[in-house]
């Protein structure tokens, strides 16, 4: 089954989007990497001396070693201090650098449109937050510092090989075309590695992550064997990605080892040649030998980071695909005229080319109650969510007050619409924060009516640190009728003028049941309603009625209309009236 992952980043924006991020901070990023670039100079000056002193030796002329070995000294230390300071320098850098790349992230993966992320699967997302932006951080901090210092370092060393004598740069020029050729090689086939790698991560994470969320679903209908079976094939799958980056890194690994030892025999051995022929002198081959050894250390950060910059670039390629995600809400500036809720010719489809509704017209109007009923998989829940703007209609339009739900800023629109279910988080936090998740700017005195609204206040008064108790996981419990009470004293702070209720979802621990119900009826007291009746006598109260047939608007009128009129209503009504 080709699952359908959210976009990942091409080339381009990854490359666009590190040059901005390389570059936002020049004046931080030029401090480190002029501290580099001091210390490299600095941890020049010892193959110099060692070659002159090689030199004056070989010519006999009086030598002060003493002095020599104090100058290297002084050389390493002054040396040491500088990276000392450039390492905290860039690390600086990267944190300030991470912080903000997590910030921005965090804040992408909470404008994602809620449809998206269903049809996504949560795997992808989890992987991408959890183990991409692991692997990117990894990159930051170590990889982009460690290469734009090995890049400093080797164009210095470079420089100086050259200023002792240009004929010596020549033989080590021999290990360019290896390593070139080899990692070349390797970079072109690791970016779609490692992708291929994180996504079959994704899947692996995806799979287990259901198997344990429908743990009791897979118990009852014996899936296990299928379950199992299931994780075998991705775990082959991840393996297989794995091997072959792997693979990879074989190859190019003991290239790049041979490519780093054979420059420093030759330029020893062909320098030595050159000195025969007078062509250099004998210091200029020891430093030149020193320098092309220097280099070593530098290249091999170079190429080993660059492996993980790959890792970091598919990392940000997914991290930072999830902002290609097409927006479906698209706030204007218009504001509503009016509470009535209209819906014209929606269509919906959870999968393209399967409609589950079928051109839906339905005008509520403000004050009015309206049950839903219909057969289970009619399309009443899904109705339900497209009226209060949880998702846009594929075509057709819901709109209140004549501006369309997907026009409305999300805290606009809960101002007006919102779903009532039975998914009531309390996030770990004060009770307050829990509630004012619903009305940011309001005070405690707002906060304390909106909680005696709803008949919780009498238990929230007697909370050990009233409003400031931490409520949540690992906070103080509450029991799972009084987080259903904070989910409906946030209604009331969020006040929006109409409320879709899913009965389905709100069935309620029996013995809160009663106290629960009272509480509901002062939420939904004044409002517009709109109930997806399960139990007929919903129906029975409201003031008119929508049978929900097949993704289609069946018959609608009151109660008492629908039962004249003998319809599916007026049969479900007996059948159910019969029972009774
Ligand atoms: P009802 O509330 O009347 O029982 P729903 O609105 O839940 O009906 O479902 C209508 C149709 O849409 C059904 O065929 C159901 O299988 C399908 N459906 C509901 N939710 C989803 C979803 N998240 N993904 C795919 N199909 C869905």
């Amino acid at each position: 089954m080709a699952r359908q992952i959210l976009p990942v980043a091409d080339r381009a924006q990854v490359r666009s989007y590190a040059r901005r991020l390389v570059l936002k901070y020049p004046r931080e990023l030029g401090t480190a990497l002029g501290l580099h670039g001091l210390a490299a100079v600095s941890g020049l000056a010892a193959p110099r001396l060692l070659g002159d002193l090689v030199q004056d030796v070989r010519t006999q002329a009086a030598v002060d070693v003493a002095g020599v070995a104090l100058a290297i000294g002084a050389f390493m230390v002054v040396q040491s201090v500088l990276i000392g300071c450039a390492v905290y320098a860039s690390s600086r850098l990267g944190e300030k650098v991470l912080a903000e790349l997590r910030e921005e992230f965090v804040d992408q993966v909470l404008a994602l449109p809620l449809s998206t992320v269903e049809s996504a699967g949560s795997g992808d997302l989890i992987t991408r937050t959890s183990r991409d932006a692991d692997a990117l951080s990894r990159s930051v901090r170590h990889a982009v510092p460690e290469t734009l210092i090995a890049v400093v370092t080797g164009v210095f060393v470079v420089g100086a090989l050259i200023l002792n004598g240009p004929l010596l740069v020549l033989p080590g020029l021999i290990a360019v075309p290896l390593l070139w050729f080899s990692t070349r090689w390797y970079l072109s086939r690791a970016r779609d590695g490692y992708l291929r790698e994180n996504a079959a991560y994704a899947d692996m994470t995806e799979g287990l992550a259901e198997t344990v969320e429908g743990a009791r679903t897979v118990e009852a209908l014996g899936l296990a064997a299928r379950r199992h079976a299931r994780t075998d094939r991705d775990i082959a799958t991840s393996w297989r990605a794995e091997r072959y980056t792997l693979g990879l890194r074989t190859v190019w690994f003991p290239s790049v080892e041979i490519g780093y030892v054979i420059p420093v025999v030759t330029t020893l051995f062909v320098g030595g040649l050159f000195y025969i022929e007078d062509w250099v002198t004998i210091a200029q081959v020891t430093t030149a030998t020193l320098y092309v050894q220097q280099l070593i250390d530098p290249l091999d950060r170079l190429l080993s980071w660059m492996d993980e910059l790959q890792v970091g670039g598919a990392a940000m390629a997914r991290l930072l695909g999830v902002a290609d995600v097409p927006d479906d809400r698209v706030a204007g500036s218009a504001r509503p005229d009016g509470e009535d809720l209209a819906a014209a010719d929606v269509r919906y489809a959870y999968r393209e080319g399967h409609d589950v509704l079928h051109g839906v017209d339905l005008t509520v109007a403000p004050g009015e109650r309206l049950a839903m009923v219909g057969p289970s998989g009619a399309g009443k829940s899904t109705l339900g969510r497209l009226l209060a703007g949880i998702h846009g209609p594929r075509t057709g339009e819901v709109a209140v007050g004549g501006v369309p739900l997907v026009d409305l800023p999300l805290g606009d629109l809960r101002g007006h619409v919102a779903l009532v279910t039975q998914e009531h988080h309390v996030f770990r936090g004060t009770l307050r924060d829990n509630l004012l998740i619903a009305r940011p700017d309001a005070d405690d005195e707002r906060i304390i009516e909106a909680l005696r609204a709803v008949d919780a206040w009498e238990w929230a008064e007697g909370l050990p640190d009233g409003l400031d108790t931490v409520v949540g996981s690992n906070g103080a419990a509450v029991s799972p009728a009084q987080a259903q009470q904070i989910a409906l004293a946030r209604l009331v702070l969020a006040d929006p003028h109409t409320l879709v209720l899913d009965e389905a979802t709100s069935l309620i621990d029996p013995r809160a049941a009663r106290h629960l119900e009272r509480s509901l009826a002062a939420v939904l007291h004044g409002r517009t309603v709109i109930a997806i009746a399960h139990r007929l006598y919903t129906a029975h109260d409201a003031d008119r009625v929508a049978v929900v047939e097949d993704g289609r608007i069946s018959e609608l009128g009151s109660h008492d209309d629908l039962v004249a009129e003998g319809g599916s209503y007026a049969a479900l009504w007996d059948s159910w009236h019969g029972v009774r």
